[in-house]
């Protein structure tokens, strides 16, 4: 399949730049929905899957383009998975220092000493007439109680991934993109999509 246009179901201009990255080699024009005036999808689904394929499927419906969306989370086992799909909503005014906080105390309040969590996406594309593929990634680790490291984004600064002792605000980009549940997602993608 060649896909020469792309269009990133979303307005989040950090994202689209870390897709366009991801996809530089393969000569794929990637445009975000907000270059098209298309709308910002409501995700109004309970899973990461229902969610990125809403987004996906609404868009290329509206554009007749291939379009690619993705959904993802962090998912803490001793919340029952919490927040998950209500990632970037839990944050109180989007605002994840508050979110941390937030979340380190409600951690607290289960007296767990259980503090295994994982990141998950979920990514969707959907074909001009309506094919949808999806690819999943995730990667385990711990939360941390103490804010270490000043890049990424999100929860990065209190999510330690399994096999190493800094947290994902102390990776650069190419190195969390090696491991990350977006980075997962998206070689599943390239080597489904781009590489056959
Ligand atoms: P959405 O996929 O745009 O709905 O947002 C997912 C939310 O999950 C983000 O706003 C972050 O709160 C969180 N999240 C997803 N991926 C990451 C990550 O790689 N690092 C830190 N937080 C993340």
């Amino acid at each position: 399949m060649k896909i020469e246009k792309l269009v990133v179901a979303s307005h989040n201009q950090g994202k689209i730049n870390e897709i366009k990255t991801m996809l530089a080699p393969f000569q794929v024009s990637v445009v975000s929905a907000a270059e098209l005036n298309l709308p910002d999808v409501e995700e109004t689904g309970t899973t990461f899957e229902e969610n990125a394929k809403l987004k996906s499927e609404t868009l290329a419906r509206l554009s007749h383009c291939f379009c690619l969306a993705d959904d993802s989370g962090l998912c803490v086992n001793c919340l029952g998975g919490r927040p998950g799909v209500y990632s970037a909503r839990y944050a109180p005014n989007r605002d994840f220092d508050k979110g941390i906080t937030k979340l380190l105390n409600e951690i607290r309040k289960t007296n767990s000493s259980d503090f295994s969590a994982y990141f998950a996406c979920v990514l969707a594309l959907t074909s001009p007439e309506g094919k949808t593929q999806t690819f999943e990634g995730r990667v385990d680790g711990k939360i941390v109680f103490e804010r270490n490291g000043t890049l990424g984004f999100g929860y990065d600064p209190i999510f330690v991934p399994d096999g190493y002792c800094k947290t994902f605000a102390c990776f650069s980009k190419d190195e969390k993109n090696q491991i990350s549940h977006r980075g997962r997602a998206f070689q599943k993608l390239i080597n489904a999509v781009f590489l056959k």
